[in-house]
């Protein structure tokens, strides 16, 4: 029970409208799940693991968000996670009240390391500047904080000034996460994803600056021959097994990733790292091809 956790989404109200979100059109289709949903959620939690994540969306902005957080420590979670773009973490009463009712873990995306980049990815002026602001808060009051930055056409260049400042933040760990080609970046898909290839030298450049400096770092969605030499900050080789509690229950987020979400070329069974690699995202080689994918010998 120890290593795994539950992911419980919220519901798909934000005030960010990032040009990479994955859950598109649902914010419209499902809005925010009722309060009484979500504590059945937390509740059902419980039997599986002692690690809860608060996800949506945007759990922040929810009215009960400070009460759903209570229900979760008087449920004992060891380990309760906010998964968040962080705006409302820069004001620090709010961050206490959210430290005081339980909360233990906080995962903020951070996508520019300017305002420029970072509010045009989220459509939101002024969220850089408040995330920014969200960090150097829970770091004040010494919370764990983790980041995450989402890998697209805009910002993947300036990945290396992304680490150089989440370095500078003190922040504890960050992930650098290929996007996802689905919901609002499938749509926008020649805007939105880069070439794996082309990334690869700015990843392994933000991921040498975190080591570097004693970070913990990681890639998501990137396959291991991309990687070569990082291929220990994988982080889908490390994820504990988690559960997700979205519109339906996921029992299991690496199975259901491997059979639905990635895809792999005849070409990979040739790989070193066949057994170990999940593959891309299937929607990427759908548009790129497998070009671009070397079985590494
Ligand atoms: S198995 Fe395929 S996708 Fe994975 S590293 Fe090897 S060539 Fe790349």
């Amino acid at each position: 029970m120890a290593d795994n956790k539950v992911d419980i989404k919220f519901g798909y109200l934000c005030n960010n409208k990032c040009r990479f979100c994955v859950q598109g059109n649902k914010r419209i289709k499902y809005g925010n799940l009722e309060k009484e949903e979500i504590i059945k959620k937390l509740e059902d939690g419980k039997k599986f693991s002692d690690c809860i994540v608060f996800t949506g969306g945007e759990v922040t902005i929810r009215d009960d968000f400070l009460d759903l957080l209570l229900i979760a420590k008087k449920l004992d979670y060891a380990k309760i996670q906010i998964q968040t773009n962080g705006r409302m973490f820069s004001n620090m009463s709010f961050c206490e009240k959210t430290v005081q009712n339980g909360a233990n873990d906080f995962s903020l995306a951070l996508h520019g390391h300017i305002p420029q980049l970072h509010d045009y990815l989220t459509s939101a002026e002024g969220s850089f500047y408040q995330t920014v602001k969200g960090i150097k808060n829970l770091k004040f009051l010494n919370q764990f904080v983790g980041t995450n930055t989402v890998i697209t056409r805009s910002n993947y260049r300036n990945l290396p000034d992304i680490a150089a400042l989440l370095v500078y933040l003190n922040v504890d760990q960050y992930q650098l996460a290929f996007v996802h080609p689905v919901g609002t970046a499938m749509e926008f898909f020649d805007s939105i994803v880069p070439r794996l290839s082309l990334t690869e030298q700015y990843v392994k450049d933000a991921l040498t600056a975190g080591i570097k400096a004693g970070k913990t770092v990681m890639t998501e969605g990137i396959p291991f021959c991309f990687m070569e030499g990082f291929t220990g900050y994988i982080a889908e080789s490390i994820m504990p097994e988690m559960k997700i509690f979205d519109v339906n229950v996921c029992d299991d987020y690496r199975e259901y990733r491997i059979k639905e979400g990635k895809a792999k070329d005849k070409k990979c069974g040739l790989c070193r790292y066949d057994k170990q690699c999940e593959g891309t995202w299937r929607e990427y080689p759908e548009k790129y091809g497998w070009d671009e994918f070397i079985p590494v010998k």
